[in-house]
């Protein structure tokens, strides 16, 4: 029997996962915001590769391949099916190379294959059904060739297609993920109440069963609360850097209450107009210590989050990551710093500026 690596590091402490690969290479001007597909890693494999850097420097445990979205269906939507293998090949060679370069004084880097929600799965539709699981286990197929060191599988708001992409997860061998997001009914979308659909993973053998991505902190983490105390295994937490509550559980119907005078042309916050709502990285650091003290040791951020989030949350659960050496220090500012050399006439003018 092979040895479970996830679960060991696990076992011993926090594990850092960077997601969120789709928000900040949009950000970053490589992806068609709304359409939403990861060609990234073969128009511009530089840019994912660095950014796979960027997340690694502040504390990423895991080089997640960046093959979310980049699935048959949606190859299809865009016309450019017969990109599907060569995206899938290059994410994953890219996720491969910056895991096995990891930083002096790091902990090795897991490479983990990545596949979810399908957007096609329909409850009681044997023939969705059959064509997402065909759509899984080709992309597992090529993770496990690409020399992944684990699953992930993610942002499933049916609890079918959760338990379908485990199914085919589970044949290879190697540790698994599995991350659900249940939209603004605070169920999933197949009935299935989001504590149950956890405990099921759980049977069925996920080594690690929890949430991530649609919630921010404030909508997440009642949830992790009940999920933690029900189950065994591990739990994993990776929500949106966005201010969510209990009238707007998701980032997909959060109104801007600034009165902006430039709303979206499309008529809402998501996908680009939600930087009003963001949370700020005090917020993150908190919901990070927060779900480490409640026994969660599986922690990221998903859409929205950028490397120093990803470093506020290593740093908040004890961490000393590369990126640490450029934490925040106020001491030198050239306002409100209190080193000796910051002349008085200026630090007198801070509450004036
Ligand atoms: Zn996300």
């Amino acid at each position: 029997m092979t040895k479970n690596i996830l679960k060991e590091r696990l076992d011993k402490g926090p594990v850092i996962c960077a997601e969120g690969f789709l928000f900040e290479i949009e950000r970053r001007g490589y992806m068609a915001s709304g359409e939403f597909v990861p060609m990234v890693s073969l128009d511009h494999p530089e840019v994912l590769e660095n950014l796979h850097r960027e997340f690694q420097h502040a504390g990423s445990d895991i080089v997640e391949a960046f093959t979310y979205n980049g699935h048959r269906e949606k190859m299809r939507v865009i016309g450019k099916e017969e990109l599907l293998e060569p995206l899938n090949r290059s994410a994953l060679k890219i996720a491969k190379k910056v895991a096995l370069d990891t930083p002096k004084g790091s902990k090795p880097n897991l490479m983990a294959g990545n596949i979810s929600n399908s957007n096609i799965w329909k409850h009681n539709d044997k023939q969705s059904q059959k064509e997402v699981e065909g759509m899984f286990s080709e992309m597992i197929g090529w993770a496990v060739e690409e020399g992944a060191d684990m699953l992930v599988g993610e942002t499933f708001y049916y609890a079918e297609e959760a338990f379908k992409a485990l199914e085919v997860m589970k044949k290879t061998g190697l540790p698994t993920v599995l991350t659900i997001s249940p939209m603004g009914e605070n169920k999933m979308r197949d009935g299935k109440s989001v504590i149950d659909t956890c405990k099921e993973l759980e049977q069925l053998g996920a080594d690690v069963v929890g949430l991530n991505c649609f919630r921010g902190p404030a909508t997440m983490f009642p949830f992790l609360k009940e999920i933690r105390n029900a189950v065994k295994c591990h739990v994993g937490a990776l929500p949106i850097p966005y201010r969510t509550s209990e009238d707007y559980p998701t980032f997909f119907n959060l109104p801007d209450r600034s009165n902006c005078e430039c709303p979206s042309p499309h008529g809402r916050t998501f996908p680009t107009a939600l930087d009003p709502h963001f949370c700020n990285r005090y917020e993150i650091g908190k919901f990070a210590k927060d779900a480490y003290a409640l026994g969660i040791n599986y922690i990221g951020v998903c859409c929205g989050a950028n490397p120093m989030l990803i470093r506020e949350v290593a740093e908040s659960v004890g961490l000393n990551v590369p990126a640490s050496k450029y934490k925040e220090n106020m001491e030198n500012h050239f306002m409100y710093g209190k080193n000796k050399r910051i002349p008085k006439h200026m630090t007198d003018y801070g509450d004036k500026a």
